[in-house]
């Protein structure tokens, strides 16, 4: 395996590459979040020495051991995974981002969480756009009234989308998914279905970054292209 300092320098290469690529209207910026699920706490170091500050972790156990083993002032912790709404006492207010937000019972938790807690989470929506049934998210379909309903939770502050393709080694396969999941948050916001603006999309792995990032992305999920395969 590549030493992690070229690994992130070939992503990062990689992220102006496609940077270039994409129409001036998607000319937000990009964030990196570096998934470190199933590593070590020290390769989580050594990448925040390197410059990472975004971190991506899928379970609630693991990242709560990383949390009390990596700290810096920097450091934005990202749960990615699917988060039940009996763990969302643990994480709530210690992550910079929850992705994967797919139901209204997790809504009221993290709300709850945040009342007692005094703090506003910020979070994703998460729309299952391929219709797998394994996968979480809300469907296209009745993510207006999801959106509608997340209006009551005050504490609860969504910025955007997330989205999940299917597995494949073709990036083009992924583009439709990107360019749909732009098109939900625009029509969602020209119809001022929820109280802010939503800003950030959420899509692009190892495998299709670039490609996301051609259709929009403000938030790529990178971790083998990083710390190397799990
Ligand atoms: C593991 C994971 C990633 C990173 O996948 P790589 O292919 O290793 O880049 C991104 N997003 C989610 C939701 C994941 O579970």
């Amino acid at each position: 395996m590549a030493a992690l300092n070229e690994n992130i320098d070939s992503v990062k290469r990689r992220i102006i590459d496609a940077c270039q690529k994409r129409p001036p209207s998607l000319s937000q910026k990009i964030t990196l979040v570096a998934v470190s699920k199933t590593k070590p706490a020290t390769q989580i170091e050594e990448a925040l020495a390197l410059g990472l500050c975004d971190f991506g972790e899928n379970y609630v156990q693991e990242l709560e051991e990383k949390i009390k083993q990596v700290s810096s002032p920097q450091l934005h912790w990202h749960f990615i995974g699917h988060l039940q709404s009996n763990k969302a006492k643990n994480i709530v207010g210690k992550v910079f981002l929850i992705h994967g937000l797919d139901s209204l019972k997790l809504a009221k938790e993290i709300e709850k969480e945040c009342l007692k807690k005094g703090i506003v989470q910020k979070a994703l929506v998460q729309i299952n756009l391929s219709k797998e049934e394994s996968k979480g998210g809300i469907s296209e379909n009745e993510i207006e009234d999801f959106l509608k309903s997340l209006n009551e939770f005050e504490q609860l502050e969504i910025v955007g989308l997330m989205t999940l393709p299917p597995p494949t080694e073709n990036p083009e396969e992924s583009r439709p998914y990107f360019k749909k999941l732009r098109e939900i948050k625009d029509a969602l916001n020209s119809k001022k279905i929820y109280r802010s603006e939503l800003t950030e999309l959420s899509m692009g792995m190892t495998q299709d970054f670039e490609v996301a990032i051609e259709e929009g992305a403000t938030i790529i999920r990178v971790g083998t292209a990083i710390f190397g395969s799990r």
